[in-house]
């Protein structure tokens, strides 16, 4: 990494792009004629891993595709046009040919690009909390700060409410309410006593979905309970690819038993901890939009500034003063926070 930042610009970007043409050399060694594939189909992208993916038929196979040269960006969750060759090549099947328009894109930092996609059509971004780890509202707004970013929305899902009592109940829907009122939606659930499941079923179907959410709040456990075939799917995949490694850290879309799909990986649960810059934690606290340059001075920091509408607006009542205080905090973390530097390497 040392090294590589010494490197200039110039010089990274010839470096990658050599790399991109060693891996395009490689996969080419399979090039299908047109008389050797079938008709043009729909499918979405399970997984892409260097220069191949696996797509997902209408009819449910999943087939190893090659990319054609003319295909620019893929990534999990792409609906394409896929063409499956009359027999299969180094466990090749299929050739992807185009790819469909993204309803919505999820991206992270990138040294060399600035960002880079890691998933695609994701529809709702769930941000799991719990009372175990001890229910924390700055790390919902983090989450709300980068989910604001994608334009997909979120919804908050408190898991655990089987160790609420009546005290800690009330303190908790207070907090909740905070979020309701502000327009976003709230899903309360027990993994243990499968308590609000059949309402979070609900959501998922028709959707496409990311779990988020700080360590121990019940994403696993959710996840299995959810789609109890996962750990057979997984096991499926890595034993037939001979790229086991690979499907595991790389994005990939999942179905859940009762309808809808999830997408995840140990990228996308890192999500919400990549760099922020201050403008994107204004627009992510989206209750603040009417106030936000309108306060005295132009440099406001929004603390303890003379005149700063924001101060103002929850002095009315307007903002409340917990989401004040959080944006405060999370904007005076941004100059020390080092969370994104393991995406440099
Ligand atoms: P993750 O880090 O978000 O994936 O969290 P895990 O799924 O690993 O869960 C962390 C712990 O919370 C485990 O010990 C689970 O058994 C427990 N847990 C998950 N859901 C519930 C629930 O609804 N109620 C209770 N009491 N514990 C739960
Ligand atoms: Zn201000």
């Amino acid at each position: 990494m040392a090294k590589a930042k010494k490197l200039t610009k110039g010089q990274l970007r010839r470096i990658n792009a050599n790399q991109a043409k060693k891996l395009a050399r490689k996969s080419a060694s399979i090039e299908w004629q047109d008389d050797e594939l079938g008709e043009s189909q729909q499918g979405v992208v399970i997984s892409r891993f260097g220069q191949h993916a696996d797509v997902e038929s209408t009819s449910g196979e999943i087939i190893r595709c090659n990319l054609r040269r003319s295909v620019g960006s893929l990534v999990c969750g792409d609906k394409v046009l896929w063409r499956q060759g009359k027999e299969t090549q180094h466990s090749i099947s299929g050739v992807i040919e185009a790819v469909h328009e993204r309803d919505s894109v999820l991206s992270r930092p990138d040294v060399y690009d600035g960002v880079k996609p890691i998933a695609a059509n994701i529809s709702q971004i769930i941000i799991v909390t719990s009372v175990l780890p001890a229910f924390n509202a700055d790390i919902i707004d983090r989450y709300l700060v980068a989910a604001e970013q994608t334009d997909i929305p979120p919804i908050i899902l408190l898991n655990k409410i089987d160790l609420l009592d009546e005290e800690l109940t009330e303190i908790i829907d207070e907090q909740l309410q905070i979020y309701q009122d502000i327009g976003y939606k709230i899903l309360a659930v027990s993994n243990k006593t499968q308590e609000g499941i059949a309402t979070l079923k609900a959501q998922l179907t028709d959707n496409t979905s990311i779990f988020v959410g700080q360590s121990g709040v019940g994403k696993s456990t959710l996840t299995n309970s959810l789609m109890p075939e996962l750990g057979l799917l997984t096991k499926e995949v890595s034993e037939n690819s001979g790229l086991g490694q690979h499907t595991t850290t790389v994005a990939r879309l999942y179905h859940f038993l009762d309808g809808g799909d999830l997408i995840d990986s140990p990228g996308i649960r890192e999500f919400g901890l990549w760099h922020l810059t201050p403008e994107q934690v204004y627009q992510g606290f989206i209750e603040f939009a009417d106030y936000l340059g309108t306060c005295k001075f132009r440099d406001c920091k929004h603390q303890t500034d003379p005149g700063c509408a924001l101060v103002a607006a929850c002095e009315a009542g307007a903002i409340h003063p917990d989401r004040l205080a959080s944006f405060q905090r999370i904007l005076s973390s941004l100059s020390t926070n080092t969370l994104t530097s393991r995406f440099n390497d």
